[in-house]
């Protein structure tokens, strides 16, 4: 087995994996086949610039496992997208959907591209052009997108699109996270968000920190961090900090999460936004900060070796995947630092995606009430289980969800079997 390269998220994953299945008993027989992902593909994709110059750009979509349904993830542009950080989200997808329970296996896609640089044009033919390089291994029972990093629902309509004018017909269910009119679901857009949320209620319920007391910070400011502070704002709950690539901002008394976000809005950054009794901090200060609750929502490898120390929460909800490394992780463990991983923690996300391809496919459609209460219920259920086996075996909630994921997944391969 290879050795821990320390930022590889996928080496950190297959750490994580073997911890697990170790804790479960299993032989390395059990799940080997699970340390690699069964379909890798990296695509190049052309694109005429609005000058008229044609610039390549690198795209891969990895399916890690198909073996309890259609693969399902995110697709991201960004520009440190690589083939680790590609295999390793789409391996997160796997133990996700496991762990939460819902009918389907993991993937991820991504573009090396910064999309700030490009025309909308060109973000369009971007796209296409890389839907049509990946189009053989997708469908809505292969294999079904959605959005991810710098990707929404209008990026969402282009990939159905393009699919659909492939095949000759309307295919909806062939991605998630699309715009409501051609069959996106409501709450799709906040369902990340509203998981987080739920989640970190419910572990400070269990640890005994009574949540309109708590000061919170959050970094980052995009659909996930975004979405957790305005709905952490409207509850009355203290957000003392926020955070995007460009700054961050903190008041102890609480921010103004909507004036905030508005701003945000209208200017694409949190630079230059102030308000009474806010200061600016940097986003390594915002994760030192003497907060009760910190939300890391914005991208891996944020927790580190180095700044791990130097953490004062009590409890960490990770709302991105993989922010916090192998090495940090051990170090809050040690500290009593109750961390909610990623795979449960960001989940209500890929839960709501669930729920707009059941839509899709049936084609009928629920009303947002409908979709807050199932989601609340599938979330409340997968932390329940994973809480109990953390208490009942005294392992971390990382170890724990990830034992819970595993058991399904290989339990699925094993009634299965191996082809042929
Ligand atoms: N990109 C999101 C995630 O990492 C959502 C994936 C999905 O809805 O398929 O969970």
């Amino acid at each position: 087995m290879k050795t821990i390269n320390k930022y590889n998220p996928y080496d950190q994953m297959l750490a994580v994996l073997d911890s697990a299945a170790e804790k479960l008993g299993y032989n390395l027989n059990d799940y080997v086949a699970l340390r690699y992902p069964e379909r890798v593909l990296t695509v190049a994709v052309p694109v005429e610039m609005d000058d008229g110059s044609l610039n390549v750009f690198t795209g891969y979509r990895i399916q890690h496992s198909s073996s309890r349904g259609p693969c399902k993830g995110g697709i991201r542009f960004h520009p440190s997208v690589d083939l680790n950080e590609v295999k390793a989200l789409a391996a997160w997808m796997t133990w996700k959907c496991a762990v939460v329970n819902i009918p389907y296996g993991g993937a991820k896609g991504g573009i090396e591209v910064d999309p700030s640089k490009l025309s909308p044009r060109e973000l369009n033919r971007l796209t296409r052009r890389y839907t049509a390089a990946i189009l053989p291994i997708l469908g809505p029972e292969r294999d079904i997108p959605a959005p991810d990093v710098n990707t929404d629902a209008r990026v969402m309509g282009w990939i159905m699109d393009t699919y659909s004018m492939f095949k000759g017909f309307a295919v909806p269910g062939v991605v998630t996270g699309k715009p409501i009119e051609i069959g996106g679901s409501l709450g799709r857009k906040e369902a990340t968000g509203r998981g987080v949320s739920i989640v970190t209620e419910a572990i400070a319920f269990r640890a005994g920190l009574p949540i309109q007391k708590a000061k919170i910070a959050v970094q980052g400011f995009g659909n996930v961090g975004g979405t957790t502070a305005k709905i952490f704002y409207e509850k009355g709950y203290t957000v003392a900090a926020v955070s995007d690539v460009d700054s961050g901002l903190y008041n102890e008394k609480g921010l103004n999460i909507a004036a905030i976000a508005k701003y945000a809005e209208a200017n694409n950054t949190l630079k230059g936004y102030s308000e009474k009794g806010s200061v600016e901090i940097s986003n390594e200060d915002l994760l030192k900060l003497d907060v009760d609750i910190l939300v890391p929502a914005a991208m891996e490898n944020q927790l580190t070796a180095e700044n791990a120390n130097g953490i004062k929460a009590k409890i960490i909800v990770e709302g991105a995947n993989g922010p916090t490394t192998t090495e940090a992780d051990a170090i809050l463990n040690e500290k009593g630092v109750i961390l909610v991983p990623d795979i449960l923690a960001n989940a209500g996300g890929v839960i709501v995606s669930y729920f707009e391809w059941v839509q899709n496919l049936q084609a009928i459609f629920w009303d947002e009430h409908e979709i807050y209460s199932m989601l609340k219920r599938i979330m409340i259920k997968a932390f329940d289980e994973v809480y109990a086996l953390a208490c009942e075996k005294d392992i971390s909630l990382r170890i724990s969800a990830y034992m819970v994921a595993l058991d399904r997944v290989v339990k699925a391969k094993k009634i299965r079997g191996i082809f042929p």
